[in-house]
């Protein structure tokens, strides 16, 4: 595995690799990775013949009032995950390398990022479309691995891929859980013990959801105020939203159809989580 320390070096190695005619895949992260990194990973290692990884947190994408600084790092520990999945180029950039001084230029894809998570974190979603345009113009994979746990950012870069002919593939790669059915996610790592016990209701919520669909439920608010009746059960979680939505304009639906999304949003004293799931009946 290779280390690429910055942006003209990446440049210049993606194109020798795109001479060559290799298929790149490129899964970019905030680091502190976890089996859910590892699932993009590995579809990515399976489906190219070039992985390239990239561990950059993007201060773009915290709001004001979002701890940057204090968002999990474990840098060592990531490096030797990827070189055990077989990554053949980890790039760790440089804030100043991303973001120069002078630096002016954002991507934000409207509509799509000003709702659910978009409402609660103003600007986040600009900075996720900055971050995954500047990277894309950089490396030009053939593909690009996002995962499902966090389905608006992978709808928004769809979006923007299509949008502004970025000749890549986008694939969304399934969310990989806990055990007990929590999302795995870095911020997970922020979780008191007593938090993280509680934070599976999240899933339990969905899960309820699902058996109500299944059971002939077609009526969002009432799966959506059943939801609300089990989460608030567990005083520590604050919901910020849950909502039944369709996937190309995320528009809050009033009747469930066949392959719309249930999203939500909770925080667990300080720590910000999110899951959904899609509905699954035809
Ligand atoms: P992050 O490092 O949190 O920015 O995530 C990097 C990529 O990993 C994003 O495309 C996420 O959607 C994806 N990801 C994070 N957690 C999971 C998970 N539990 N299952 C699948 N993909 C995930």
């Amino acid at each position: 595995m290779k280390f690429i320390p910055d942006l003209a070096k990446l440049s210049l190695i993606t194109e020798k690799i795109r001479q060559l005619k290799k298929r790149i895949g490129f899964v970019p992260t905030m680091g502190a990775l976890h089996a859910g990194h590892f699932s993009l990973i590995n579809q990515a290692r399976k489906e190219n013949d070039v992985v390239v990884v990239s561990i950059f947190v993007n201060p773009a994408q915290f709001t004001p009032g979002e701890d940057f600084k204090k968002y999990p790092r474990y840098l060592k520990r990531d490096i030797g995950f990827c070189r055990k999945l077989g990554v053949d180029f980890l790039f760790l950039p440089d804030k100043s390398d991303i973001y120069p001084p002078g630096y002016s230029t954002f991507v934000n894809v409207e509509v799509l990022s000003d709702v659910l998570c978009g409402a609660s974190r103003p600007g986040h979603f600009r900075g996720v479309a900055t971050i995954v345009a500047k990277l894309l113009n950089i490396i030009q994979p053939d593909t690009l691995y996002l995962g499902q746990k966090d389905v608006q950012q992978a709808i928004i870069i769809s979006r923007m891929v299509k949008d502004l002919n970025f000749p890549v593939k986008v694939k969304v790669v399934p969310t990989v859980r806990q055990e007990d059915g929590l999302a795995l996610s870095s911020r997970n790592a922020n979780l008191s013990k007593n938090e993280r016990s509680g934070a599976v209701v999240l899933f339990k919520a969905l899960r309820l959801a699902e058996t109500l669909v299944s059971n002939g439920q077609r009526n969002a608010s009432r799966i959506i105020s059943r939801m609300k009746q089990l989460i608030e059960k567990n005083k520590q979680v604050k919901i910020d939203y849950i909502a039944i939505v369709d996937q190309e304009r995320l528009r809050r639906l009033k009747k469930v159809k066949p392959r719309s999304l249930i999203v939500l949003a909770a925080k667990i004293g300080k720590t910000r989580l999110i899951d959904n799931t899609i509905i699954d009946y035809s």
